[in-house]
């Protein structure tokens, strides 16, 4: 990779952050996800590989149309890395605005393997991330730790089906948040699905929890998105922007639709009286180890360069 080239995708990454610290929540075009994450690394060999790699997942613990994994990664900005945190149960409670029949449920799901964690491009959307959300102010969530130097990021491969038997629900909780602060979500490619399945609708946090996305208040509404080429990827402040999704559907009512996606939870680790404080280790995961640099966001290699603190060190 040469300087230049990662010089224009940085500077581009750095206008969808200013966009994103704007709006608070910001959607980037596959096309253009596929330049910047060859700019951050990736190979073309496995931005094809990583299109499949939702073909042989098990099934979901809690939801009979989807098919899940997911794995723990640490953003550790004071050592300007990212790496696979062990493997522990997840949580999600209607305190967080979760509601669902499993909130506040312990689930197991199978973990994320080397397929995953090792493709180039999987490590550049993590670097992508770091990139867009480091040092950027949000609304605190309680019960997290915003002094921690590090932050939790939960990735979950997801392929959401219908069948004639069973519509899939990309989102079956209605209006909610992730109980995080940046929530991600990449689109990796869809089989069978029609051209109105599963679009993103934003709402201010007024709205009510478990609204079905077509019985929300138009009041409401702060915009919607839909994910439908390779990489597609919305970014969304979690604590500030509720969601809600319209379910898949089938072009051929006889055959299964699937959509597989990669969706991205970071939030700062919690603190006790937290229902996941017993599921917040900062241990490496031993048998199944990653790491990838992080490069510091342009303005704050500037901002460093001038003398001072990076941010992480202020604004945690
Ligand atoms: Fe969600």
């Amino acid at each position: 990779m040469n300087d230049a080239t990662f010089n224009d995708a940085m500077s581009e990454i750095m206008e969808i952050r200013e966009r994103y610290a704007r709006e608070r929540s910001v959607f980037i075009e596959g096309d253009r996800m596929v330049e910047i994450l060859k700019a951050l690394g990736a190979s073309a060999e496995d931005l094809e590989k990583i299109k499949l790699v939702s073909d042989d997942l098990p099934k979901d613990p809690t939801l009979p149309f989807r098919e899940s994994k997911n794995g723990r990664f640490c953003f550790d900005f004071d050592n300007s890395r990212a790496y696979r945190l062990e493997f522990q149960p997840f949580a999600l409670s209607a305190e967080e605005d979760f509601v669902r029949h499993d909130s506040g449920q312990t689930r197991i799901f199978e973990e994320i393997g080397n397929d995953l964690q090792l493709n180039s491009a999987l490590q550049a959307l993590l670097v992508f991330k770091s990139l867009i959300f480091r040092g950027l102010s949000t609304d605190r969530r309680p019960k997290l730790d915003y002094d921690s130097a590090e932050w939790i990021c939960t990735l979950f491969n997801l392929r959401t089906i219908s069948t004639p038997d069973l519509q899939g629900e990309p989102a079956l909780e209605g209006v909610h948040s992730d109980g995080v602060d940046h929530t991600m979500t990449t689109f990796l490619g869809s089989r069978n699905m029609t051209a109105d399945s599963a679009v993103t609708f934003l709402h201010a946090m007024e709205e009510k929890n478990g609204t079905r996305w077509n019985g929300t208040d138009p009041g409401l509404a702060l915009g919607r998105c839909q994910h439908r080429h390779f990489l597609d990827t919305m970014i969304v402040v979690d604590h500030e922007r509720k969601h809600s999704l319209s379910p898949v559907s089938a072009v051929d009512k006889r055959l299964p639709a699937t959509r597989d996606m990669l969706i991205f939870f970071t939030r700062k680790p919690v603190m006790e009286g937290h229902i996941s404080h017993p599921y917040d280790s900062l241990g490496a995961h031993a048998g199944l180890p990653m790491a990838v640099d992080l490069p510091l966001p342009l303005e704050e290699k500037i901002l460093v360069a001038a003398g001072a603190p990076a941010a992480g060190g202020v604004e945690r």
